[in-house]
């Protein structure tokens, strides 16, 4: 097995036993896109997460691949320009996470963007694509969008514009990112804190680290540090090094999760705020309808960020502005989400004028900090991060490390052909596995050309009578077995759609997916009723501002 839980004991000893070439600190998206480039020129990498993987912006974002076509008005069209190239590049490297959506932009007599300045930042973004888009814009007059979007507020509508961008599953493309480093031979490990530095002559030469599940600790040596904490990067610099200037302006961003058929959206719908000049997404996903999101300075500690009452006001003050028909109420709110983007202080006026451009600093001291940027330049981001810290290497140590070589797909078995394959083995899947069309579909979207390997090992290990919860039986033992998994939260929250999307978190299936777990682990039947009771508290924790 690959990236497996029960590995752990075994990366322990490879971590604390060798000098690495690289440290990498923080396993959300940039440290996992590090470790993959770092990795791929033949570089040895040791990756260092105090929580589960993902479990801090990365796992909290509007999950959206995209070229922002809201940084067009501040002019950051280099920003956006490499966004829609990374674009192009996903949809090749994980078409299986990566999935094309349209989004439509509709124009009203108020709205402080009007129709003319609209179309030529459409034509623009398009044209920054360099017209590679899945497909080209769409300028409707009123009656057109009406028909199309029966659901959207007809007063004051002048017309809309409908361009293409993508949705992905952001914590799955941290540990698709991760197998894959691991494949070309990184080490990483969740729930493990790097406590402090190790230095010699000023230089930073190791890490302590405290292992959280048995509370050991031990030491990683390497030659260089990357942090890659985010919104952590000023408390985690402060932790380090005696002086330390903070460098980031943290803001936090919550989502609201609703059924998908509550408001039945051909497309992703983008609606204005002009009170705050900012924009707000309804964004249908195959099993679910996120809203979101918002943005307002947050000076805490990043585990704390919590969605909160005038969060959860704002949302559904916009849905109602703009889907009136609709009638949306806080008991439709199926799940919510807080994350923290974090910002490179700019100095800007406002929260939402911040700057999303990216900063790497260069500490003398042997350590590479990356901060800011999106999720969707991750890679061209962890490109220069490494390039930065090989700086730090003396020309000698530079020269035997190979060109990186992150293009290729993060998954061998999502090749053309292997996806091609796994569509026509599907036709015997109802049959086979005695599933619906339903779960065959679901299956080809979710693990598109690795389903019938996953399928083959996993599923059929099971003999439960419904097929559906044979099916998150089959991924609660892929997700311990090949995503490093150690827990239900981290399961239900990180591995599975179940508490985002479904009315009831999941929680019909909760006793076959402990036992499954329970099997793996050895757990004990007390242990059992520990992990989810721990698992409705997380639940009732996350969801309290909606249920008070
Ligand atoms: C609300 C919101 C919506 C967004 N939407 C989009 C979007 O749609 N598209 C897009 O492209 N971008 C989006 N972004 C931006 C994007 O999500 C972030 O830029 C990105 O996820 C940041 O990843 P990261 O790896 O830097 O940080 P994180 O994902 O936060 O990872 C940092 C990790 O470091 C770990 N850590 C901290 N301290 C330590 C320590 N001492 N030892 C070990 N580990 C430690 C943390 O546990 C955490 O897992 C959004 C951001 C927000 C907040």
């Amino acid at each position: 097995m690959s990236f497996s839980a029960h590995q752990r004991e075994l990366n322990k000893r490879l971590l604390a036993n060798k000098n690495f070439d690289l440290i990498i600190i923080g396993g959300g998206i940039n440290g996992a896109g590090v470790a993959r480039d770092a990795a791929s020129r033949g570089m040895s990498v040791a990756l260092i997460e105090a929580q589960d993987f993902a479990q801090g912006t990365s796992s909290r974002s509007s999950k959206l691949i995209h070229g922002g076509i809201r940084y067009l008005e501040n002019l950051e069209f280099s920003l956006v320009f490499e966004a829609l190239s990374e674009r192009a590049h996903l949809f090749e490297m994980a078409p299986h996470l990566v999935h094309p959506l349209r989004f439509m932009f509709p124009i009203y007599d108020h709205s402080r963007v009007g129709m003319f300045k609209l179309g030529l930042g459409i034509w623009l973004y398009d044209s920054l694509a360099l017209f590679r888009s899945p497909e080209m814009h769409e300028r409707l007059n009123a009656q057109e969008t009406i028909e199309r979007y029966p659901e959207v507020q007809r007063e004051g509508l002048k017309g809309s514009y409908i361009y293409s961008d993508a949705y992905t599953d952001d914590d799955r493309l941290v540990i698709e990112t991760l197998r894959d480093a691991e494949r070309m031979g990184a080490v990483s490990i969740n729930y493990s804190k790097a406590c402090s530095a190790i230095f010699n002559q000023g230089k930073a030469c190791g890490i302590e680290v405290r292992d959280q599940l048995s509370g050991d600790s031990y030491e990683v040596r390497g030659k260089h540090i990357i942090s890659t904490v985010g919104p952590w990067t000023d408390i985690f610099a402060e932790r380090i090094f005696a002086q330390w200037d903070k460098v980031l302006r943290p803001t936090k961003g919550v989502h609201l999760v609703f059924e998908k058929d509550r408001i039945p959206l051909e497309s992703a719908v983008v609606m204005q705020d002009d009170r705050n000049s900012r924009i707000v997404f309804a964004i249908p996903r195959h099993e679910m309808l996120i809203v979101g999101t918002t943005d307002t300075d947050f000076n805490d500690d990043p585990a704390k960020v919590k969605v909160e009452e005038e969060d959860i006001e704002y949302l559904l003050g916009i849905c109602d502005e703009y889907f009136p028909g609709a009638k949306i109420q806080r008991s439709d709110i199926v799940s919510a989400y807080a994350g923290i983007r974090p910002l490179v202080a700019d100095g800007s006026s406002s929260e939402g004028k911040t700057s999303r451009e990216h900063e790497i600093i260069k500490d003398e001291r042997n350590v590479t900090f990356l901060s800011g940027g999106k999720y969707t330049t991750y890679r061209t981001m962890s490109e220069e991060t490494v390039d930065a810290a090989l700086e730090s290497f003396p020309p000698e140590g530079r020269i035997k490390f190979q060109a990186p070589d992150t293009l290729k797909p993060l998954n061998p078995y999502m090749s053309h052909e292997n996806i091609l394959q796994a569509k026509l083995d599907s036709r015997d899947w109802e049959v086979q596995y005695r599933l619906s069309s339903e779960q065959v579909k679901w299956l080809l979207s979710f693990h598109a050309g690795e389903a019938p390997r996953i399928l083959q090992n996993y599923y059929r290990l099971s003999d439960h009578p419904l097929s559906t919860n044979r099916l998150w039986m089959m991924q609660a033992k892929f997700a311990v077995n090949e995503m490093m998994c150690h827990n239900l939260v981290d399961f239900y929250v990180r591995r599975s759609p179940l508490f985002l999307a479904l009315k009831d978190h999941g929680m019909e299936y909760v006793r076959d997916i402990a036992q499954v777990f329970a099997n793996e682990f050895n757990w004990s039947n007390e242990q059992i009723r520990e992990e989810v009771t721990k698992l409705k508290e997380f639940i009732a924790s996350e969801l309290q501002a909606i249920h008070h």
